[in-house]
């Protein structure tokens, strides 16, 4: 099988599990994966993720006109062209709608309290990006701050986006954040958070380091480190 068709295919279904996971709803989301350093697979416009076929996705190159595909291209795809251009380890990008997550976006509240390790260790923090208008140059620019630092980001008003090396590796951080949105509703719920101390953060990155390399765990700026509120509220 031919490499563009795999990536047809695992689009095709991880597309079907965020609209299994209920992370998006009727025609949300989008995803993509860098074929090479000219095109990238990506999904239409105007189509339930639940339900593409392989035949659906539509090639781009690097300035978003479509070069292969019969369907028009989402047109979240100036936000995916901005995270391939600023990371080039980036080969894939999941957009959805997260209803815990998005929950967050839209009352403001960025996911960067230490409430988790395993959150800590992989991701760090989830910032909150400002509102930017979808399918407009607007929405990239709100997003340009984080992309080079973070591998998921709150959109203020609208969802989530995250990527990684996969489309695998896309999904999962997705998937992390909408859970650790549930249980950081839950400490809220409770009245109640029990942060990380600095010195436990400072061994989560240690070993960040050591999985994913020293480059991106030294150039992650987390917010929590200055802040870092120890007391429990
Ligand atoms: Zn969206």
């Amino acid at each position: 099988m031919s490499a563009e068709r795999k990536y047809r295919e695992e689009i095709v279904r991880y597309g079907r599990m965020i609209h299994e996971h209920g992370f998006v709803a009727a025609m949300d989301g989008n995803l993509s994966v860098r074929l090479d350093n000219r095109r990238i697979l990506v999904t239409p416009t105007c189509v339930s993720k639940g339900a593409m076929k392989p035949a659906d996705m539509v090639i781009v190159d690097t300035e978003g006109q479509r070069v292969a595909g019969r369907r028009n291209v989402t047109s979240e795809i100036g936000m995916h062209l901005l995270i391939y251009r600023l990371r080039p380890d980036v080969k894939a990008i999941v957009h959805a709608h997260p209803p815990t997550a998005t929950g967050f976006a839209a009352a403001g509240v960025p996911l960067t309290e230490p409430l988790v390790c395993e959150v800590v260790m992989g991701l760090g923090c989830i910032p909150l990006a400002r509102y930017g208008t979808p399918g407009t140059s607007e929405l990239a620019q709100t997003l340009e701050p984080y992309v080079p630092e973070y591998d998921a980001i709150l959109m203020s008003n609208h969802g989530v986006v995250a990527y990684g090396d996969t489309l695998e590796h896309a999904y999962m951080k997705m998937e992390t954040v909408e859970h650790f949105a549930q249980i950081a509703l839950v400490t809220h719920l409770l009245g109640r958070q029990q942060p990380l101390s600095n010195v436990e953060i400072e061994k989560l990155l240690s070993a960040r380091a050591r999985y994913f390399g020293a480059k991106l765990a030294a150039s992650m700026p987390l917010p929590f480190l200055r802040s870092s509120p120890q007391k429990v509220s």
